[in-house]
């Protein structure tokens, strides 16, 4: 733990929260999140009323939303901060891909503040886990590293070894719920079941879509005997059903 928060202080220092991680220009004050005023009053931040089950949007505060009317999850709740609009996919572009790691501390910060409000009682998180061949050629999981910010801001061990990806499963883009369903069965494992028997899971990821990818890993945990699971993302898509739009 101690090490962690050295390496982020060293973030820190090789990487100073000077600039605006959105539009550039020079932070006036110090924020830790990295977003200046500006561009943080024009984030998509996902407010209430949401769904009491996937946190995305709905008519009324502990109603489901449209979308889990039609299908159950298998998690207890999830909640995300922003919308999967066309600014945070840009942002998680360039985390994932363009490897600004500095980035899962703007996420995380985010995320961090939902986790505080919603008073959740987790005893370890667990980052969605990206299949070993995937791990190669990215470099490093996405997930893992906002699991490991909001492990050191909540101070709930962040655990990597006991949900596995056994299955490197196709892409998920432009699949519909039940088809990212199919191609994800089976493709997670509980290594360890004895360490999640009883205990009550926080799973992270960056982006819930149709939420079958953390559907399939709650499966397995709940399998192995897990209590509450709850779910926390840095970005939901919304469906059309829950905008009123017309996806591109
Ligand atoms: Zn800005
Ligand atoms: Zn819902």
């Amino acid at each position: 733990m101690q090490l962690r928060l050295l390496l982020d202080a060293a973030l820190d220092f090789i990487y100073p929260r000077i600039y605006c991680v959105c539009c550039g220009e020079r932070l006036e004050k110090r924020a830790v999140h990295g977003i200046c005023d500006n561009c943080c009053e024009a984030m998509p931040f996902i407010h209430d009323p949401r769904c009491h089950v996937c946190g995305k949007p709905a008519p009324e505060e502990s109603e489901t939303c449209p979308e889990c009317r039609y299908h159950n999850h298998e998690y207890d709740r999830a909640l995300a901060v922003f919308e999967y609009s066309a600014t945070i996919r840009e942002l998680i572009h360039r985390f994932k891909y363009n490897k600004e790691y500095t980035l899962s501390r703007t996420f995380g910060y985010f995320m961090t503040e939902l986790l505080m409000e919603c008073g959740w009682t987790a005893d370890m998180i667990i980052p969605v886990p990206l299949h070993k061949n995937r791990l190669k050629s990215r470099g490093f999981n996405q997930s893992a590293l906002l699991g490991d910010y909001l492990s050191q801001r909540i101070n709930i061990p962040c655990e990597e070894d006991i949900l596995i990806r056994s299955i490197d499963t196709k892409t998920q883009t432009g699949f519909h719920r039940q088809d990212r369903l199919k191609n994800l069965k089976n493709a997670f494992t509980v290594i360890c079941p004895e360490k999640v028997e009883g205990r009550n899971i926080l799973l992270v990821d960056d982006v819930h879509t149709t939420g079958a990818t953390v559907d399939s890993c709650s499966k397995e945990l709940r399998r192995a005997g897990a209590g509450n699971i709850y779910v926390i993302t840095a970005a939901a898509v919304l469906s059309d059903l829950a905008t009123g739009r017309r996806r591109q």
